[in-house]
């Protein structure tokens, strides 16, 4: 199966924070989006990797997603080496997808900054027809991903692309909401954490309301790009 796009999170619910609607609204489109997540969040204070893999499931039905994996790397310890960036190429060499989003260049949480890297390496590598990699003993031709898109996680980052996802917010909603574990619920007993708070949720919605406003339109999901974003004309851009 060939993507259009594939995303990639280190944690099974960072795709849908980060880039929710934009993959609802590029499905919508007729486009074939995959996610990958690189753990399963195994060390997150709540629920239980199981509940999660359960959770995701659910998530990538109601984004309508083509696919959805998780190379099981180890949460909070994976690295940027050679094992883990050959386990991405071949996913990447897999799917040949046109585009990849994964993790914001920096944050809080240590694996974004981490996994961004690590994904953003492998799509340079993949591309190197010497790196020998095989899909069910058959070797895998080379395949580099157009561009590389950092969706934007819980610090504060600026765009330098804005993709108006106004009505696609509330399927985006829906979706990160599927972690029924890891938000907001006036009735967990689990404790609390940075993402568990009213204000947290919240702040999805007016994170997206701020920066459609800046652009002139209802919801935007902010992106960093890796080169220069390139245009035909100028009246291109919206
Ligand atoms: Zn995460």
């Amino acid at each position: 199966m060939k993507l259009d796009i594939l995303a990639f999170g280190a944690h099974p619910d960072d795709v849908e924070l980060g880039c929710g609607a934009t993959l609802a609204k590029e499905v919508s489109n007729g486009k074939k989006v995959g996610i990958i997540d690189l753990t399963r969040g195994e060390l997150g204070t709540r629920g239980t990797a199981e509940i999660r893999d359960e959770e995701a499931f659910n998530a990538a039905k109601i984004l309508g997603v083509s696919m959805r994996t998780n190379l099981k790397f180890a949460d909070g310890f994976f690295v940027n080496d050679k094992q883990h960036q050959l386990a991405i190429i071949k996913m990447i060499r897999k799917y040949r997808p046109e585009l990849i989003l994964c993790n914001a260049i920096d944050d809080r949480h240590i694996d974004h900054g981490k996994g961004s890297k690590l994904v953003s390496d492998a799509c340079f590598l993949s591309g190197l027809v010497k790196i020998e990699t095989k899909d069910d003993g058959v070797i895998q031709e080379p395949w580099r991903p157009k561009q590389v898109y950092h969706y934007i996680q819980w610090k504060h980052i600026e765009p330098d692309v804005a993709v108006d996802v106004t009505g696609y917010i509330d399927k985006k909603m829906d979706a990160v909401l599927a972690y029924k574990t890891q938000f907001f619920d006036a009735n967990s007993k689990e404790p609390q954490t940075p993402i568990s708070s009213k204000n947290f949720t919240d702040s999805i919605i007016y994170r997206s309301r701020d920066l459609g406003r800046l652009i002139g339109v209802e919801h935007a999901e902010g992106f960093t790009v890796e080169r220069y974003a390139a245009v035909d004309s100028l009246f291109d851009l919206k």
